[in-house]
């Protein structure tokens, strides 16, 4: 069965000290509590480590926000997938409209960061969405499909029932400006319809798709009742216990 994720994007916010402050804070906040939703924060690598270690990884998950293309080698700078699990994180953010924007991440970089991620035991959080001209053409459902055609569309069955999918529409990212929940289910819903074509049912059924973009705790309610919609990916309003737990705590 699909399961309910609330997953936060630190982005490149937070030094290690106020990064641990900030998982200790939000691990003593969900120890003990009955939770909806699996809770995961996505931090810098260098967090992850110390992350993993101070929360308790049970109610907490960790996720990098990015894994190298490549298995290990000479490539100055980078960070693999298996030194991502080593450091206790369980999964990765792939291909946020950040990543894909800013430093050029295709579809061909993400099937290698996805085949690797999978390899070394990490759940990717597979990001796809459209900017606002495909949106204001129409043309999201297209967009969206072919991004997933080009990725994980491509992975066994076996492999595609280990990741978790994020629709981000670029538009609501850091904006302000949330997808309508009529626009968040629909584009859900698309997403399970293609599952369902390319898998089948069971596979559409089982898989967690979240949404993200401008995600908070007034919008969170009733985003998170949509039948389509199995959580959220949060950007800014995971930096502060407060507002992130009062988004958990909208299931
Ligand atoms: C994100 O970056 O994944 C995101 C959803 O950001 P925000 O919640 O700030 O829009």
């Amino acid at each position: 069965m699909r399961k309910n994720i609330v997953a936060g994007n630190w982005k490149m916010n937070k030094t290690l000290q106020e990064g641990l402050a900030l998982a200790t804070e939000l691990n003593a906040a969900l120890e003990g509590a009955t939770l909806k939703c699996d809770v995961v924060i996505g931090t810098p690598f260098i967090h992850l480590a110390a992350v993993a270690a101070a929360v308790n990884t049970k109610v907490v998950g960790v996720a990098a926000q990015n894994c190298a293309d490549k298995a290990s080698g000479a490539y100055t700078g980078e960070v693999s997938a298996a030194m991502l699990k080593s450091t206790g994180a369980e999964y990765v953010i792939l291909g946020h409209s950040e990543r894909r924007e800013y430093y050029g991440e295709t579809s061909a970089i993400l099937n290698s960061k996805v085949e690797l991620a999978l390899a070394n035991g990490l759940t990717p959080i597979y990001c796809c969405g459209e900017a606002l001209d495909v949106r204001n053409a129409n043309e999201q459902n297209a967009y969206v499909q072919k991004q997933l055609e080009e990725t994980v569309f491509n992975l066994s069955a076996d492999d595609f029932a280990k990741i978790v999918i994020a629709y981000e529409p670029i538009w609501a990212i850091g904006t302000g400006v949330t997808a309508s929940t009529e626009q968040a289910q629909e584009m859900l819903a698309f997403i399970r319809t293609l599952i369902a074509e390319k898998f089948g049912k069971d596979m559409a059924e089982n898989t967690s798709i979240l949404y993200g973009g401008s995600c908070n705790a007034k919008n969170a309610p009733e985003l998170f009742a949509q039948p389509d919609i199995d959580g959220g990916l949060i950007g800014g309003a995971s930096l502060k216990v407060e507002d992130f737990k009062a988004i958990i705590d909208a299931f």
